[in-house]
Parts: structure tokens; C-alpha cells; sequence
């Protein structure tokens, strides 16, 4: 297949098409023009022939008549005439008369003889008849010869028919002998159309060839790192979205860079605090066991922090898969959203923070029960966790026909204005030592987002700083793949 790849690689090229296109262009409407006059130049040659020898005919009718040469046929002059005739135009004179009777063949052949043809009958009636049959090259008229008239009104007698008929030979010739000449000249123009055709085909290709190679360019690294090639409209309008892809792959880029410099980060704090402790209890000398105790337990609590670290990068890792991966089921969100509280409601109570929850009714909905619970989880718990002394947490569950509401609304610490923004970004926490200290990892909400945006569903925030925090989270009832 490979050995043919060329030929498909060719024959499917833009080039190749253009120079078919060009060369038929070029080609068909030469071919036709070409039939054309050919066929206008025999028509016209036959056309001017047909009315010289008519013209000819009707004189030599009048002569025929006056000289009553129908009943002398030896007229030597009227003889002479007809000879004439048919010797210039290499064509045969028939004298018919009323009878039908030839009273006169110039080839001498049919002279007594009887002819009724249809021309013939129809130039008894007064018709010139003229023929031109192209096949057997000959055009053959017939002219009515009429008897002198006496007087203006009178009405004519029909006394006979001449019939001449001629070769068109001449015309022949000299039509086989432009078509041999056009036939050349249209082969030279062929060739030069085909030249023509491929030379355009290629021009035309040309900016395709060079989008391509900096393309290459880009690709290897050299040259700009943006595509211009404004031949076209169309290359134009290639490059401009391809610039805007490159642009969008550089900044996935680039935050993936981020994201790998933060996860490791991230991951070596604990790391160094292990180290950190497991050093300054080796360096101690018959250090007491009470202090090694201690020690082993805060590096206990950095590999927890390690963990938690770790999963909640999983965690994240999944909510990025596609949405085909959520597993979606009818599910029963007061006790969803029960159950979490009831799981929380150690930590509130830890906290002296009074956790409750408030469901206006009864809502079943289309969701993935461990991504849901992962993100209603994170929320709550931040209620909780950057609360005050004493605080409350209140969460709301309430639905309309299309989409069930969430409210969490808490009396913590809030969040500053300029850092609303930020703190669905990965390992964003407007106060890292305070979110350390809390256990945060700063994965939450970027999980949390995640898990709702699969969903279908919306977020918003609403805080005020040292007042408390609500966050709105809207889901469709009814999941729509
Ligand atoms: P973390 O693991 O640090 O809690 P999150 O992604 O869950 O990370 O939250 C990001 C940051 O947003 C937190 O560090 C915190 O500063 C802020 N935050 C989140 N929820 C609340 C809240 N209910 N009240 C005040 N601050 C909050």
C-alpha cells in the first residue's frame, strides 16, 4: 500500500486538482469553440455557394424560357450557357418538362428520361427548392421555369424545372484543411494550457506549502512562534486559529507547569518537617523518651498531612476525567445530606461550632453519590473549620421542578474581597499557615468545583470578611449527558 501512497498522496493533492480544473478550463472551451467555427464555416461557405449558383440558375431560367429551349434543345448558345454552368461549379444542369420528361442532362446520362421527385413536383408549384446534403457532398437546387407573363396580374404557367446540382468538394477541402490546421494549433495551445495550468496549480499551493513548513517550524522549536501567512483569506483565517490554539495549549501548558511546581511543593513541606524532626532528635544525645514520644507523633501528623495531600490530588485527578466516568444514580439528598452532617457534627462539636440543617422538602436527584458527597463534604466542613468560637453553621436544601439549591452559610472569619477569586485554584488558601494549621491542603474547593461543574451545576460565593461566608450550589434535578 505504501508503494502507492505517492500516487494517492499526488492525485489527492490541491495542486493536482487545480491543474485538472486549469487544464479543463482551458481545453473544453477551446474543443468547442474550435467545432464551432468549423461547422459556422460550412454552413456560411454552403450558404453563399447555394445563392451564387441560384442566382445563376434564375438567369439562365429566363434565357431558357425566352428561347422556348424546352422545345429546341439545340440551342447552341443556351447549350453553351449550361455547359458553362456546370463546368464552374463541377455540377450536373437537368432540363425537366412538363411531362417530367429530362429533355436535358448535361452528364448526358439521363437525357428521355422520367423524373418525379418531391423537389421536382414541389417546383412545378413555383417553389425554388434548395438542398444541401452533407454526406454525399453535394447541394442540388431546382428553380421553377416560368412562362412570359402578359401582364402584371396574370397568374404564370409552370413549363418546366431546371435541376442543378453540384459538388461541394471545394468546400470540403478547404474545411478538412482548417480543421487540420486548428487541430494543430489546438494541440500547441494544449500543451500551453497544461504548462499554464500547472504552473498556476502551484502558485496557488504555494502559501499551503509554506503554512505547513512553519508549522514544522513551531513544532521543532525554530524560527516564530506564531503563524502568518496572510496569502488567503482563508490561510488567514487557518493561522489566526491556529494561533489561538497554540496560545490556549501554552497557557494548559503553562499551568500544568504550576500545578506540578505546587504539587511538589506542596508535597515536600511535610517531607522537610519529618526531616527536620528526625534530625534534631538523632542529633541529641541520650535524648528522653518522653521527647522522642512527641517527636514520632508530630512526624505521625506530617505523614497524615502527606496522605491527605495525596488523596485529595486523587481525588482532583478524577474530577478532571470526562463525564462519562460519573457513575449517576437517583439519590435521596436530605439523607445525603444528613448522613455528611452526621459525620461532621464531631469536628463542629470539637469546634463549639452548632452545625444545622434545614430541608424545605423532600429532593431526589441524578447524581454521582461520591463526587456529590466529596463536594458538599468540603463545603460544610470549611463552614466549620474557618468558623469562630461559638459559631453556627446553617445549611439549607430546597428545590424547584428543574434544580435542587444548596445553601451554606456560616458565621466564620470570611473571605477578603480580592481573594474570592482565587479560591477555586488548586492549592489557593488566602491564609496558608492558618489553613496548615486547620489540616487544609488548599484542594477543596477546587475539588468541590469540579464535582458540581460535572454535575451540570453552579457555584457562588458570597462573604464578608470577619461576618461569615455563603456559598450557593445549584444542581439540575435530572442529569442531562
Ligand atoms: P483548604 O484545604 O485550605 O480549606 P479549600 O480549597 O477548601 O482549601 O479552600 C481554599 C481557601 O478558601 C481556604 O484556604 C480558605 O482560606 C478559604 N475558604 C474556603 N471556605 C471558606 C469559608 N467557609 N470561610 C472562610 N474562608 C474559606
Amino acid at each position: 500500500m505504501a508503494k502507492f501512497k505517492w500516487a494517492a498522496d499526488f492525485f489527492g493533492s490541491l495542486k493536482f486538482r487545480l491543474t485538472v480544473c486549469f487544464v479543463l478550463l482551458g481545453i473544453i472551451p477551446g474543443t468547442l469553440i474550435q467545432a464551432g467555427m468549423l461547422n459556422s464555416y460550412e454552413k456560411r461557405a454552403v450558404s453563399i455557394r447555394t445563392s451564387e449558383i441560384l442566382s445563376q440558375a434564375k438567369i439562365l431560367a429566363n434565357q431558357i424560357v425566352s428561347n422556348d429551349y424546352i422545345n429546341d434543345v439545340d440551342a447552341a448558345t443556351i447549350n453553351a450557357q449550361l455547359e458553362q454552368l456546370s463546368a464552374i461549379y463541377d455540377g450536373r444542369v437537368m432540363i425537366i418538362d412538363e411531362s417530367f420528361h429530362i429533355v436535358r442532362d448535361t452528364y448526358d446520362l439521363d437525357a428521355g428520361k422520367t423524373i418525379i421527385s418531391e423537389e421536382v413536383i414541389n417546383s412545378f408549384y413555383g417553389n425554388e427548392i434548395t438542398k444541401y446534403d452533407s454526406e454525399n457532398r453535394y447541394i442540388e437546387l431546382t428553380v421553377p421555369l416560368f412562362e412570359k407573363a402578359a401582364g402584371e396580374t396574370e397568374t404564370r404557367r409552370t413549363l418546366g424545372v431546371m435541376m442543378v446540382s453540384v459538388s461541394t468538394d471545394s468546400i470540403n477541402l478547404n474545411l478538412e484543411y482548417l480543421a487540420r490546421s486548428t487541430r494543430v494549433m489546438g494541440m500547441v495551445l494544449s500543451f500551453a494550457v497544461i504548462f499554464i495550468a500547472y504552473l498556476l496549480g502551484n502558485l496557488l499551493v504555494r502559501p499551503f506549502h509554506a503554512m505547513s513548513k512553519s508549522i514544522e517550524e513551531i513544532q521543532t522549536g525554530y524560527g516564530e512562534d506564531l503563524l502568518s501567512i496572510d496569502s488567503y483569506t482563508e490561510t488567514a483565517l487557518i493561522c489566526e486559529k491556529f494561533n489561538g490554539m497554540l496560545g490556549r495549549m501554552k497557557v494548559l501548558d503553562d499551568s500544568r507547569q504550576e500545578f506540578v511546581s505546587n504539587v511538589s511543593h506542596e508535597l515536600k513541606t511535610p517531607l522537610t518537617s519529618m526531616k527536620v524532626l528526625a534530625d534534631s532528635i538523632n542529633s541529641m544525645e541520650d535524648a528522653p523518651i518522653e521527647l522522642y514520644k512527641e517527636f514520632m507523633a508530630d512526624i505521625g501528623n506530617e505523614v497524615d498531612r502527606e496522605t491527605k495531600i495525596i488523596n485529595d490530588l486523587l481525588s482532583l485527578v478524577r474530577m478532571d476525567k470526562s463525564a462519562a466516568d460519573l457513575n449517576i444514580a437517583n439519590l435521596n439528598i436530605n439523607e445525603l445530606l444528613e448522613q455528611i452532617l452526621k459525620r461532621l457534627n464531631p469536628i463542629a462539636e470539637r469546634q463549639h461550632v452548632e452545625l444545622v440543617l434545614e430541608s424545605f422538602r423532600p429532593v431526589t436527584a441524578d447524581v454521582d453519590e461520591v463526587k456529590i458527597t466529596l463536594a458538599f463534604t468540603n463545603l460544610i466542613e470549611n463552614a466549620i473549620k474557618y468558623n469562630r468560637e461559638d459559631g453556627w453553621v446553617h445549611v439549607s436544601l430546597n428545590a424547584d421542578h428543574q434544580y435542587f439549591y444548596l445553601k451554606v452559610e456560616d458565621s466564620g472569619i470570611g473571605i477578603p474581597q480580592d481573594s474570592i477569586e482565587h479560591i477555586y485554584e488548586r492549592f489557593y488558601r488566602v491564609d496558608k499557615s492558618h489553613s496548615r494549621e486547620i489540616g487544609g491542603t488548599g484542594l477543596g474547593l477546587a475539588i468541590t468545583r469540579s464535582a458540581i461543574l460535572m454535575h451540570r451545576g453552579a457555584i457562588k460565593v458570597f462573604s464578608t470578611e470577619g461576618e461569615g461566608t455563603i456559598f450557593n450550589v445549584r444542581i439540575p434535578l435530572n442529569y442531562i449527558s
